[in-house]
């Protein structure tokens, strides 16, 4: 079919997203370790809250959002006024790339970067640039080489995904310091709640007026089914934002539930402390098989093995014991596979899994 009807120029180059697994033909005990889902599941009060919702579903929901981003403020010590909230922190992205960058213009992110910036920057019609990271790292000096006067956006994730690891504040500050003055810098944060007493740069945000940062409540707060992120930044960028989100972009249901869910602290603190213990165990029992591993500042572990070959055999040999994980030869991490860090019962099952593989026997 010839046709005249075309996307806009960006979109064909987009490779559709995809999702962890959950499934595997003919295995019934799952454990899904393939979505850095808490293995806790959300809080009570969180899935009380979105049952009470249901009363009222006739009812338009707030456009303004108020009460929650006061309980997000309250939370965190921030103004109100500076949060936007989204259908996930992926929503956030969106309205950055949609708002900031547009035909020639850059948007970067780092080699093993989460792949929405590069979708939501192709969307935006706008040059995606892939800069180098360091043994898995992100590169603060190869992100400013790679600025040029095009560049609109810089993301980076601190912790990162699928990497684990992060970079310090001082490095963070540089980087926002370096980049050209027409750039915005976008402080990813979905895992920052995994590391004790990291505000996740929210003083940077406070002190420049270049910094945004995101959050969401699918990782630590249990809630990735129901699609709820926030990002805080400066008014004037907050102000802009806000003109492109659709009134009603989140339910009455997504907001009852994630208020809930943040002012609940003990559910909040069992997640850290649980997955702390559990990711220094899991990382160790690996370790003790011969996989290796940075030191993972986020909820799962990124397992190298010794070639792309070993990794895909792992997978298939935890697949097939109902173990499911996550391949990241698209993050260009061809030798390594992404496990969530479950609960303990999970954890020991990978474990052992691995270690019955390294030791050759049968799946
Ligand atoms: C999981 C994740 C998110 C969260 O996306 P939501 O849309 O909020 O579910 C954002 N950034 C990174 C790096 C992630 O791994």
């Amino acid at each position: 079919m010839t046709s005249k009807i075309v996307p806009q120029p960006g979109i064909m180059d987009i490779a559709p997203y995809v999702g962890g697994a959950s499934k595997v033909e003919g295995v019934k005990d799952i454990v899904k370790l393939s979505s850095n889902e808490n293995p806790f599941g959300a809080s009570d009060a969180a899935k009380e809250a979105y049952r009470r919702a249901a009363q009222d579903l006739h009812r338009y929901p707030s456009t303004d959002h108020a009460e929650l981003r006061a309980a997000i403020a309250a939370h965190h010590g921030l103004d109100p006024d500076r949060i936007i909230c989204g259908t996930g922190s992926d929503e956030i992205i969106h309205f950055l790339c949609q708002a900031y960058a547009g035909p020639g213009d850059e948007v970067l992110y780092t080699e093993h970067g989460f792949s929405m910036y590069k979708i939501s920057a192709s969307a935006a019609g706008a040059t995606p640039v892939c800069v180098k990271e360091r043994e898995r790292v992100i590169d603060v000096d190869a992100i400013l080489a790679g600025c040029t006067e095009d560049t609109k956006l810089v993301f980076i994730a601190n912790p990162a995904n699928p990497t684990g690891t992060m970079i310090g504040g001082n490095e963070v500050a540089r980087l926002a310091a370096g980049i050209p003055e027409q750039a915005i810098l976008v402080l990813d944060g979905a895992y920052v709640e995994y590391v004790e007493g990291f505000d996740g740069g929210a003083g940077l945000v406070e002190s420049r007026d270049n910094v945004v940062k995101t959050r969401t409540f699918s990782k630590i707060y249990g809630l990735g089914g129901l699609r709820i992120g926030w990002g805080y930044g400066p008014k004037e960028i907050i102000d802009v934002l806000n003109r492109i989100r659709g009134p009603f972009n989140l339910s009455s249901g997504q907001l009852a539930a994630a208020e809930a869910a943040i002012k609940d602290h003990a559910h909040l603190e069992h997640s850290r402390s649980e997955n702390t213990r559990l990711r220094a165990w899991l990382a160790e029992a690996l370790a003790e098989h011969g996989v290796a591993s940075d030191t993972s500042c986020a909820n799962f572990i990124l397992a190298r093995f010794a070639s792309q070959q070993e990794a895909e055999a792992a997978d298939d040999f935890l697949k097939a014991r109902g173990l499911i994980v996550r391949r990241v030869a698209g993050y260009n991490l061809p030798n390594c596979l992404r496990i969530t860090v479950g609960d303990e019962s999970s954890c020991r099952r990978v474990a052992y899994a691995i270690g019955q593989f390294k030791a050759g026997v049968p799946a």
